[in-house]
């Protein structure tokens, strides 16, 4: 069972939803569950001009979990961004 901040929440940003894309939020509808997931909350340091970790020589931070996207093409970007970058 949803806490009630967690509930509250929710229930507001439907809607705010509802008036920022209108037709997407009516009353005739059920929300039977969300998808969450959140970026990564850390940044592995990497420099800017070769793309490589200062430190650890052969390590190439990049994507999600390195910090530096948060999505499928901003990963698949970032990944080709720091391939090129080591050509
Ligand atoms: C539930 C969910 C829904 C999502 N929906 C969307 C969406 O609709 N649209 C969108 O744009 N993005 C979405 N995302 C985000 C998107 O999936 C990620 O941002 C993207 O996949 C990150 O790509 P990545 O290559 O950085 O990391 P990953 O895809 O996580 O790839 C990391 C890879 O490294 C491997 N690995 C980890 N540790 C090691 C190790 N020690 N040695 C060798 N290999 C290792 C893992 O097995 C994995 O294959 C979603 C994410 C989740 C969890």
């Amino acid at each position: 069972m949803l806490s009630l901040a967690v509930h509250s929440r929710i229930r507001e940003s439907l809607i705010v939803l509802g008036k920022k894309m209108r037709s997407f939020r009516t009353n005739d509808a059920i929300l039977v569950g969300i998808e969450s997931r959140t970026s990564s909350p850390v940044r592995i340091p990497r420099d800017s001009a070769s793309l490589k970790h200062p430190k650890v020589s052969n390590l190439f931070p990049c994507g999600e979990g390195a910090g530096y996207a948060g999505g499928i093409m901003s990963a698949a970007l970032d990944g080709i961004r720091v391939a090129q970058a080591n050509i």
